[in-house]
């Protein structure tokens, strides 16, 4: 039987539409224009995921791109008008970007803050050792990590040695495919009866995250730790360093994979990092982007939050502030009330709905991959712990610009209650007295050497961010 199509919708099919929430596909609530335009901005964006897999090479992204838009080093003793578009690079790990306004600080500033570090294997100082003839690299890993994740997936060496004279070498080994890569061992599954009755925690430890980075002995001379020699050698000859130069180094393993799309429809994209560059690209083209605004914007790409944030480019510094201090002082306004004021998108993913592991989410509360960016009202932990919570008026005023802006959104919280939980930067922004919330893009497998996005929801994230800079 076909039902027809001129059909009348019955009277609880219309007062559906007009009282519950649209939960229709993402996918079918664009059009193919925008799709396309989609497709389009996340080509870019993972460019960005291949020559930025730590915070200094994303800063170095982020300079590069902001001059070619106009940007200039921020000079506190210079007077800016509106239009004007500032940086600050903080020890080259952390930077901000600012589009002076119209009304500049006197009606406080808009904020856009994501994160650019993400989770992997940092060298110890001392890192270089030989075992039973085989070279290694001692790691101690950086943020929340699923240990058993690391091991036998190629990883490469991101970062830089500074030699007691203050010269900076920078290094990238692993990326090109005629560079060597490297990997952390795992034991065969015909061994490994003994492991695979451990518990996840205690069958991967961090000292089991030994990087693999040679084998053959330096000559035929019968010394001890020749292979070690080796390779001392090797990065001797090639970078003019030596073992003690590690001891001043930010040295990191990531994982040697390019950012490519995934699906047969290609309209998700796999790669290390998304956690956060997925919302700091976007944060960072919306303030390429942005023409002159109303109030002051300001894109902060943040360093330190996969370790809670301490230190002098994380956000509990007061870099921030002090920006904010400089723009409002050059406006005649004090700080206080100049962020008082202002508000804060802080874009950070949130944890897509996995069918495969549906019982850790809550479903009517959980984020979807192609819903377009997800707003969380807030995250913490058992009750509500250690995070912001967005006012009620603050999300109605959110809730207004994207749908003002046409912006595709949806909500989501951190999984459900209980289940574990985590955090976001909103809460330090929150206790500067500005008003935050978190708006990203859901991510699946988050934190695992390769994370999954949605190319529409990476877009939406943007359009997101443009739209409140703009508002
Ligand atoms: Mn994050
Ligand atoms: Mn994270």
């Amino acid at each position: 039987m076909i039902m027809s199509e001129s059909k009348e919708k019955s009277k609880a099919a219309l007062m559906k539409e007009k009282l519950f929430m649209n939960r229709k596909n993402g996918c079918v609530r664009v059009d193919a224009e925008e799709m396309k335009k989609a497709d389009e901005f996340c080509e870019e964006y993972k460019n960005f995921l291949n020559q930025a897999k730590t915070e200094r090479e994303a800063v170095i992204y982020a300079v590069e791109a902001a001059k070619i838009a106009g940007f200039t080093e921020y000079d506190y003793r210079k007077s800016y008008s509106a239009g004007d578009k500032v940086y600050v690079n903080n020890r080259n790990k952390a930077i901000m970007l600012a589009v002076i306004g119209k009304n500049g600080t006197h009606n406080g500033v808009r904020l856009g803050i994501a994160h650019i570090d993400s989770p992997r294997l940092d060298l110890k100082p001392v890192p270089v050792y030989e075992k039973n003839a085989l070279a290694m690299f001692k790691t101690h890993y950086y943020g929340g990590i699923k240990k058993y994740q690391w091991p036998t997936v190629p990883l490469a060496l991101h970062g830089v040695v500074v030699r007691k004279d203050g010269t900076s070498v920078p290094i990238e080994i692993g990326e090109s495919e005629n560079d060597p890569c490297f990997c952390v061992t795992d034991l065969l599954p015909h061994l490994a009866n003994e492991q695979m009755s451990q518990v996840m925690t205690k069958a991967f430890n961090g000292e089991h995250l030994n990087v693999l980075v040679g084998s053959r002995p330096f000559n035929e001379d019968e010394e001890s730790e020749s292979v070690k020699l080796h390779i001392l050698h090797i990065l001797f000859e090639k970078y003019g360093i030596l073992e003690e130069d590690f001891l001043s180094a930010d040295l990191h393993m990531v994982p040697a994979l390019r950012a490519r799309d995934l699906g047969l429809d290609r309209s998700m994209i796999g790669a290390y990092g998304h956690d956060d560059k997925v919302c700091a690209y976007p944060a960072l083209m919306a303030a390429i982007d942005a023409d002159v605004p109303e109030s002051t914007i300001i894109t902060v790409l943040t360093d330190r939050e996969e370790i809670g944030s301490d230190g002098n480019t994380g956000m509990k510094s007061t870099f921030l502030a002090d920006f904010v201090a400089d723009l409002a002082q050059a406006d005649g306004e004090q700080t206080r009330h100049v962020l008082a004021k202002s508000t804060c998108l802080s874009a950070d993913v949130n944890a897509a709905f996995d069918p495969t592991y549906a019982s850790a989410f809550e479903a009517n509360n959980a984020s979807y991959l192609n819903q377009g960016a997800v707003i969380t009202k807030y995250t913490g932990s058992g009750g509500k712990y250690s995070t912001s919570d967005a006012s009620a008026e603050y999300m109605a005023k959110v809730r207004a610009i994207l749908d003002d802006a046409g912006v595709l959104w949806q909500t989501g919280e951190l999984g459900k209650v209980d289940g574990g939980g985590g955090g976001t930067i909103a809460k330090f922004v929150a206790n500067l007295n500005a008003d935050v919330v978190d708006l990203g893009v859901p991510v699946l497998s988050m934190h695992a050497p390769m994370e999954v996005v949605s190319k529409l929801d990476v877009y939406m994230t943007y359009r997101a961010l443009y739209a409140f800079y703009m508002a």
